[in-house]
């Protein structure tokens, strides 16, 4: 098949030629490869649906073209977005729609549809969120991690036991810079579980060399069963702790979540769990206190 070889006409800084110039059908066969080069995936693997809905539609060819790029963007933003959940690590899925607010009357609402807007992330502000185990402070941290996520920011989730044995062996290792650069380039830092489990004596120091890399370059997001007041005992040094705080909470929004484990309450609804006489429980869920006794449905 000839192909035209003629030279481009006088449009200025294009080569391409005249329409009337081009095998069309040769064209059309190379359609798939030329949507390759393009990277137009989305376009090229529902070409034929797309087109049969345009010419349903009877969209002219700019309004064709432009249901054609709209399904491209929607292919590559969903792209994006699965791969920055994968990135952001997050230990399972939770979203706001998916959080019951009656169950937790101690949350403000509105505060965390504020929050979801990620005004806070832009700003480069932190969120603590504290509260006693189960009352739903990984829910909300993945929530909100999604929505940062959602809006293009770059997301990381890690526990504080992780964070902090990482930073330790790097140290040990001569690698802590590496650890400290790693851990300050998400937009947001996510840090689970702060205070269940005793941290080692130099975690503090540690962890406040990555808490002041970050003051107002990256926002974090805190979680911990233990309010601030007891921080020094988290971290075996009091002025470390107060060194910590002093950067974190400056610019910062503190949620405090005050009530029953969800947990707990599920259980409890179900008819497995039961508050013993006296008070201690058997479900063995360490520091949650004893449970407090609710009326059965
Ligand atoms: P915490 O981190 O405070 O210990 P989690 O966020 O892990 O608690 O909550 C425990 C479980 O209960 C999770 O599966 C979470 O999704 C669920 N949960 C907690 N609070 C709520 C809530 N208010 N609405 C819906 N699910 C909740
Ligand atoms: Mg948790």
């Amino acid at each position: 098949m000839a192909r035209s070889k003629q030279p481009a006409t006088a449009t200025a800084g294009t080569t391409f030629p005249a329409a009337e110039a081009v095998d069309i059908a040769q064209l059309v066969e190379d359609l798939d490869g030329m949507l390759t080069r393009l990277r137009l995936g989305a376009i090229r693997e529902q070409l034929d649906a797309l087109l049969e809905e345009a010419a349903r539609r009877q969209l002219n060819l700019r309004e064709a073209l432009a249901w054609l790029c709209a399904a491209e963007v929607a292919s590559k933003e969903q792209r994006r977005l699965s791969m920055a959940l994968t990135i952001a690590h997050f230990p399972f899925v939770r979203t706001l729609e998916g959080f019951e607010f009656e169950a937790q009357p101690s949350i403000d609402p509105g505060k965390i549809r504020d929050l979801a807007t990620c005004r806070w992330v832009a700003n480069g502000d932190n969120v603590v969120l504290l509260g006693p185990p189960g009352v739903g402070k990984t829910h909300l941290e993945v929530a909100l991690g999604r929505e940062a996520v959602a809006r293009g920011y770059t997301v990381q989730f890690t526990t504080a036991m992780e964070l902090l044995g990482s930073l330790v062996k790097g140290q040990q290792q001569g690698t802590l810079e590496v650890r400290l650069a790693q851990y300050s380039k998400p937009k947001l830092l996510i840090i689970d579980e702060l205070g269940y489990l005793p941290l080692e004596p130099q975690a503090g120091h540690l962890f406040f060399q990555l808490i002041s890399r970050r003051y107002e370059q990256g926002s974090v997001l805190i979680s911990s069963n233990r309010p601030v007041e007891e921080w020094d005992e988290v971290f075996g040094d009091q002025v470390v702790a107060a060194a910590i705080l002093d950067r974190l909470l400056h610019h910062s929004h503190v949620v405090t979540i005050r009530g029953d484990s969800y947990r707990l309450r599920e259980k409890r609804r179900s008819g497995l769990f039961r508050p013993q006489a006296g008070g201690s429980s058997s479900a063995g869920i360490g520091g949650a206190g004893p449970p407090t006794p609710t009326k059965e449905a």
